[in-house]
């Protein structure tokens, strides 16, 4: 608390982000970051970028990028958005969309930056619980709202929802804003962009960070009905007039153009998360089914804090989250085969500790 601070901020509970220790090194298990470098192109385009011309200013519709996002997608440049980062599109997106007079709706287990934002706007949120499962329940969701977001597949769980079902919560749902923030799509779900042609109040959210590789460079986007591309384009021009610099905008539209090495690096981590899972299994663990590059297990012994624990004095990083419904969990983020042959490693010596 501070004399100078405005009333707000008394209020404010900001976002927690997993740990990023700067002193010693650990296998980074806990903030779902890719293993795998970014590709070849975006770096030489960066270093390229690194010049004399950073004396001036970049492009502040970044065209090139959102062109190249535009022909990836199959859609037209003006349902393009893109920021500095997915969260920073976020942002931008709840103060454009949800400051309305009924609650916004997201599940009771979700990304825990929607409530930070929501405290941050002064929007009321209603907290729609998942299923014992962890699955989302459409038809829970046909109520007044002031808008709808959750991720897809869902975070921390990782469980992804067809999307037929976010079809039907659309035809059910035409008076608001519907945010999907698609951070994990690449890792075995499919996109709900087509979706966007058809439904003027759905937006799709997107990161460089996950499937990408480049969570170093913050670029996010948006793919919506240009109406709501408009209104973002008004909230980020009263704001920041060039969120993304020029090494972004250039890295970033390599990444989007070299396919083949972004295809390689999911099919790896959907591959690894797969070996992952079965090693845990057959360990006792349960998996919550994912689509995304992270695991959301628990032991049928051993609670989340202490496997958590357990692993960091092991050198493996892992989050836990200690809420209600998920204490016995932890999120496990999918790393290279090695990484995860350590970390079985650890999780049976773990397991078999004398008690
Ligand atoms: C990682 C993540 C983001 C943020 O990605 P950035 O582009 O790095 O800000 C957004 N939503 C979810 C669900 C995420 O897990």
């Amino acid at each position: 608390m501070s004399q100078y601070w405005s009333d707000i901020l008394n209020s404010l509970t900001p976002y927690k982000a997993g740990e990023q220790p700067q002193n010693r090194t650990y296998i980074k298990l806990n903030t779902n970051e890719n293993p795998y470098p970014p590709c070849k192109k975006s770096i030489e385009k960066i270093k390229d970028l690194a010049s004399d011309e950073l004396r001036l200013y970049p492009d502040p519709e970044a065209n090139q990028l959102k062109k190249a996002i535009a022909d990836y997608y199959n859609v037209p440049k003006d349902a393009v958005f893109v920021g500095n980062s997915s969260d920073e599109v976020l942002a931008l997106s709840f103060l454009s969309f949800f400051q309305q007079k009924e609650p916004i709706l997201f599940p009771d287990l979700t990304y825990s930056f929607y409530p930070v934002y929501c405290s941050l706007y002064n929007i009321k949120f209603e907290c729609i619980p998942l299923t014992e499962n962890f699955d989302i329940e459409i038809k829970d969701f046909a109520r007044t709202n002031g808008g709808i977001i959750f991720p897809n597949p869902n975070a921390p769980t990782g469980k992804y929802l067809e999307t037929s079902k976010i079809e039907t919560l659309l035809q059910q749902n035409q008076n608001s804003a519907v945010i999907i923030d698609e951070a994990y799509v690449d890792f075995g779900g499919e996109s709900c962009i087509f979706l966007t042609a058809k439904y003027p109040n759905l937006l799709i959210t997107q990161t460089f960070s996950k499937s990408r590789s480049l969570a170093g460079l913050r670029v996010g986007f948006a793919v919506g009905n240009p109406e709501l591309i408009d209104g973002l384009n008004r909230v980020k021009n009263s704001f920041n007039s060039y969120p993304l610099d020029r090494l972004a905008i250039g890295g970033a539209v390599e990444a989007i153009l070299d396919r083949e090495y972004f295809d390689r690096c999911c099919n790896l981590i959907i591959k690894t998360r797969e070996w992952t899972k079965e090693a845990l299994e057959s360990l006792g663990f349960y998996i919550v089914p994912s689509q995304a590059n992270f695991l959301f297990v628990k032991h049928h012994h051993y609670s989340g804090k202490f496997i958590y624990e357990q692993l960091k004095n092991r050198g493996i990083l892992v989050r836990y989250f200690d809420k209600d419904r998920i204490r016995e969990f932890v999120r496990v983020s999918i790393g290279t085969i090695e990484d995860m042959k350590t970390f079985i490693d650890a999780i049976e010596i773990i397991i078999n500790l004398p008690e």
